[in-house]
């Protein structure tokens, strides 16, 4: 994980609380279709977000939710500052890839190893890692079928 150089006096004051603005859950490792598959559902929605970072040595995938805290202020200040969650009091600005500002070492790009707001982009990145087949290919049946009902009710139209 890289780190960043937060000045010691001003921390967080170029940001509007990146931190209390999304819900961010670890995932298992996909290594199957099917995992990458319920991923790509995840990115089919709004506001849905997936990244790759390492922790320990080892790839960790996250899934996040981009949804704003209703405890933040309009100030950006916490309004249940004495009783927040555990998980806001561990969140450190010097680990937070929010942080752009001043002395930082690099964009918040630099943080993630891979970061994915659409299925598309997901199934590019599968396909750059030389791995092809956890892309879900299109489903030519269906359109058959479908191309095969709209024949039988023109027919059915002009007999
Ligand atoms: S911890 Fe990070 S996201 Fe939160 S206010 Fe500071 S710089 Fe912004
Ligand atoms: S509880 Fe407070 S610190 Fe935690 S996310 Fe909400 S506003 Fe931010």
């Amino acid at each position: 994980m890289k780190s960043f150089k937060v000045p010691t006096n001003q921390k967080c004051f170029h940001c509007t609380a990146g931190c209390c603005s999304d819900v961010v859950i670890e995932l298992d490792y996909p290594d199957e279709f099917e995992d990458f598959d319920n991923i790509r559902w995840y990115l089919y929605h709004n506001n849905v977000f997936v990244y790759i970072e390492e922790e320990d040595g080892e790839d960790a995938w996250h899934v996040g939710f981009k949804t704003l805290c209703g405890a933040l202020n309009e100030d950006y200040s916490c309004g249940v500052y004495a009783k927040r969650p555990e998980i806001c009091r561990e969140h450190s600005p010097k680990d937070c890839s929010e942080y752009t500002g001043p002395g930082a070492e690099g964009p918040r790009s630099d943080y993630y190893d891979a970061y994915f707001s659409t299925a598309e982009e997901l199934d590019a990145w599968l396909i750059e890692n030389e791995l092809p087949e956890m892309v879900r290919p299109e489903d030519e049946k269906k359109e058959v079928v479908f191309e095969s009902r709209v024949v039988k009710k023109k027919k059915k139209i002009k007999g």
